[in-house]
This record gives structure tokens, C-alpha cells and sequence, in this order.
């Protein structure tokens, strides 16, 4: 769970890069970063928190140049701190080079472990540096020639942005897991993990890149490369479901549009005798205008969300963490009195939050609370860069529909089929990668080998 994002050739590129970041804050929350490049040497800032303590009010002069890459970070593989966040800056046989990498490898670990019995020495636990790494060893003079190499040893999820000297290179594995595209400012070439971030720069969206493409920009323009066997296409639904903002276009769709049909589908296939329906903000507003525009049941807007709470505390004592719902989301008791109610979210995964957020509107007067998921229990982890729990703290995974129901505490529980968020996704996402809710595992991982994972903490956020 990351955004990366890049700008070449422009004279405010680090800034760019910053206003950048700002419109893909919602990938993560955590680290914020920018290298920057002059030409002649690579800049780099980044520090923990959002975008706007990382960079609100500086002036980017320590970032000069005309070139820029931009990281946010949600770790879900290496711990949270300093040295993990992104972009990473090293020097190598090529020069320095800087590295925006979103998705989770799953033979990072592996890899790892080679290198480091070769004497390799990490100075994080990412698995994005040994992309750097196997570019640094890679026996090929030519930089790009490198970066082709190295790019074909990974395994799993690897959206990156880097920067050489001169020269931007965009990258999507040939799975497609992670969305990445291309904007044009002014005749500068932008980057971006969602077109939210291109709006925002009054970029023009001229395409997304590929899967198993590698862009390249530099003195001799545009070039494209595709440096891998092509691969049965996996685009991850769960970025429809959650992730993405749904004022993105992604996987050649808006996101808005798709999580109202989910909606739809969802109020089709889990009818509910109600009054009115009420969104989880923000995560079910666009399934909630669904479900109520299907079944001509009102939506209101009943539960109000304080979008100035940063991440709750970690672990704090029981009677302090149960404020925690409440800091984030605050009843209208005068929409929910004696009605009953259909609460509408995009997903359960450890029910956690759910089970306070019905008991705030059972709280707040309600008769009755239908809880609707728009999409399907999630019954697996996922190894490719969205943080899910083990296996063993996936409600789903453990528990069957009627016990989830009396676990959250809701009068009736209903989730989207698997068959109608494919069709609500629309055909030409068909192969979408949907692990999560109990679909194959499209790249092979291992929990022994493969797979460095940490594990979801929902009371962080
Ligand atoms: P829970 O109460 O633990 O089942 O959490 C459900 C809520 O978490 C829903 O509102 C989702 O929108 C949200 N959610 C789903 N997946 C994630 C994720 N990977 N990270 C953070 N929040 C998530």
C-alpha cells in the first residue's frame, strides 16, 4: 500500500512531485519522500508522517533540479520507520539512483537471503532495496540494460519509479497487480500511481503504462520497453473495492462508477426491509448510493466523519480505545431514531470497527442495523501489497456467515458475490487478481520462502 509518482523535465519538479503526493495520500499515511535530480546529483528528502508535515511549508530549494520521483508508504512488508520509507537513495557502479517502489515481491525475501550470503549489507528491511541491489550487482555496463536484468529476477507486485541522473524509468511487473500512469504537463512526462494525482497538476492523462512495461525518459525522449514473457494480466480488485480513490481512472475505468454498481449489485443480491441506508464514510459512500439508488431506499447521511484524526493510539488501555470509533466517526441520532437502518460499507476484515460502528448507530436509536459488504468475505492474506491480517485474523476465514453477524452485532449480515464484483468490475477486468476473497494465488508464494509480511494493525490508523 504505496503511491509512487514521478515528473521529468520540469523546472519545479520536486514541487511538482509534492502537490503530487498530496493526491495520493490515501495509498499511505506513514512516510512521505521525494529525490530529486539536478543533472549532476540526486536530493533527497523524507521523513514520517503525511504529506502536508513532511512538506507543507517548505520551499523544495534542497531539492533542485528538473527531475523528481515521490514515494507515500504503507508498509506491509518491513516495519515502519525512517529507514524504510521511500524513495530509497543509493549510489551504485551507475551512478546514484533513487527508488519509488509499490507492491510486495514475493520472492523479496529469498532474494534477500541470497544476497546476503553473498555479503550483501541492507540498510532496511524493504524489500524494495533489493531491486537496487541485484541492479547494483547486475554484470551489464549499460544502466538500462541493468535495470532490465535486475527487473527480471522479481516475483509478485513491483509498480516503481526511478531515477537515474538523467534519466526517469516507470515500471509495472507483468501481472498488472498495481496501477501506474502517464500524464503530460506542459511537455513534461508524469508519472503517477492514480490519474487523481495528474488532475491535481492540471496534467493532461495520456495513457497508463502497461503491464510488463518499462518507460523511459531521457535526452533521447520516449522509449518503451517490454522486458518480459508475457504473463496471464491480474489487475488487483481490491483497488476497486477500497484502495483507489474513485475519482481515478484505473485499469481503463473510473473507480466512482464501479463501486456504485457494486452497490447496485449488492442491493440486488441482499435486499433489506429498511428505512433508510447510511454509508460508512468514506470507504461506503459509493457502494451506499448503489444499494439506495437500486432499492429506492433513501440514503442519509447519518454518521459524520472527523477527517482530522490521524492514526489512533497504538494498544491503549480498553476504556481509551473505545473513544477510538468515536474520534473518528460521530452520529446523527435524529436520522437513525427508530429506523431501520442499512449500513453500508466496501468491506469486513476483522470486524473490528464494524462491531463499534453498528453499536454507535444501534447507540444512537436505531431499530434496526442490516450491515451490507460490497464486496465478498475476505478469506485470504494478500502477498502482493494490500495489508490484510494472517489468515487466522480474517473473520471470514474463521468464522461462518451467522456467527460473523452475532460477532458485529448486526440483525443481518450480507456480502457481494465474488460473480457480481466481477461483474460489477465490468468484463475486461475478467483475470483480476481477487486472492483475497478466496480466488487463486495467481504468482506463487510461499509463507516460508517468499514472503516478508507485517501484519495489518488496524488500531494504527
Ligand atoms: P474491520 O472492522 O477490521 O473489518 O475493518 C473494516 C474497515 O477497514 C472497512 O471500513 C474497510 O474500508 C477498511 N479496510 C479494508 N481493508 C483495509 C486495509 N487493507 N487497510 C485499512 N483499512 C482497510
Amino acid at each position: 500500500m504505496c503511491g509512487v509518482f514521478g515528473v521529468y523535465n520540469h523546472p519545479e519538479a520536486a514541487k511538482l512531485a509534492g502537490y503530487g503526493l498530496y493526491g495520493l495520500q490515501h495509498r499511505g499515511q506513514e512516510s512521505a519522500g521525494i529525490v530529486s535530480s539536478d543533472g549532476t546529483d540526486l536530493h533527497l528528502f523524507k521523513n514520517m508522517g503525511l504529506v502536508s508535515e513532511v512538506f507543507g511549508g517548505r520551499d523544495f530549494s534542497d531539492l533542485p533540479g528538473d527531475c523528481a520521483i515521490g514515494h507515500v508508504r504503507y508498509s506491509t512488508a518491513g516495519s515502519s520507520n525512517l529507514r524504510n520509507a521511500g524513495p530509497i537513495l543509493v549510489r551504485t557502479q551507475h551512478g546514484e539512483v533513487g527508488l519509488s517502489h509499490n507492491g510486495n515481491l514475493v520472492n523479496g525475501t529469498d532474494l534477500r537471503t541470497d544476497l546476503e550470503r553473498e555479503g550483501a549489507i541492507f540498510a532496511s528491511t524493504t524489500d524494495s532495496e533489493v531491486i537496487l541491489h541485484l541492479f547494483a550487482r547486475s554484470p551489464h555496463g549499460d544502466a538500462i540494460d541493468a535495470l532490465v536484468d535486475s527487473f527480471r529476477r522479481l516475483r509478485g507486485a513491483f509498480t516503481l519509479t526511478m531515477l537515474l541522473r538523467d534519466t526517469l524509468v516507470g515500471l509495472r511487473d507483468p501481472w498488472g497487480f498495481r496501477p501506474l500512469v502517464l500524464g503530460d504537463l506542459d511537455g513534461s512526462p508524469v508519472l503517477s500511481s492514480e490519474t487523481c494525482a495528474l488532475d491535481l497538476l492540471k496534467a493532461r492523462f495520456v495513457r497508463e503504462i502497461e503491464p510488463g512495461e518499462m518507460v523511459v525518459f531521457s535526452s533521447e525522449g520516449e522509449r518503451r520497453l517490454f522486458p518480459f514473457k508475457t504473463v496471464q494480466q491480474v489487475p488487483c480488485i481490491f483497488e476497486y473495492v477500497y484502495f483507489a480513490r474513485p475519482d481515478s481512472t484505473l485499469f481503463g475505468k473510473v473507480v466512482y462508477p464501479v463501486r456504485v454498481a457494486m452497490g447496485r449489485r449488492l442491493a440486488a443480491e441482499q435486499p433489506a426491509e429498511a428505512d433508510v441506508v447510511v454509508p460508512v464514510p468514506d470507504s461506503g459512500v459509493g457502494a451506499a448510493i448503489g444499494f439506495s439508488e437500486y432499492s429506492q431506499i433513501p440514503m442519509v447521511w447519518a454518521l459524520i466523519r472527523n477527517h482530522y484524526v490521524g492514526r489512533t493510539f497504538i494498544a491503549p488501555r480498553q476504556s481509551i480505545r473505545d473513544l477510538s470509533a468515536r474520534l473518528k466517526l460521530n452520529p446523527v441520532p435524529d436520522l437513525l431514531k427508530g429506523k431501520r437502518v442499512v449500513l453500508v460499507d466496501d468491506s469486513l476484515v476483522r470486524g473490528t470497527t464494524s462491531r463499534k460502528i453498528v453499536r454507535l448507530v444501534r447507540d444512537a436509536g436505531a431499530a434496526e442495523v442490516h450491515l451490507r459488504l460490497s464486496s465478498p468475505p475476505i478469506v485470504g492474506p494478500c502477498v502482493y501489497g494490500i495489508d490484510t491480517p494472517e489468515r487466522s485474523e480474517l473473520l471470514a476465514a474463521n468464522m461462518d456467515l451467522e456467527t460473523i453477524r452475532a460477532f458485529v452485532g448486526a440483525d443481518s449480515l450480507g456480502y457481494l458475490s465474488v460473480e457480481g464484483m466481477h461483474e460489477a468490475a465490468g468484463k475486461d477486468l475478467g483475470s483480476a487478481c481477487h486472492a483475497c476473497f478466496g480466488g487463486a494465488y495467481p504468482v506463487k508464494w510461499s509463507a516460508s520462502g517468499g514472503v516478508q509480511r507485517r501484519l495489518f494493525d488496524k488500531e494504527r490508523q
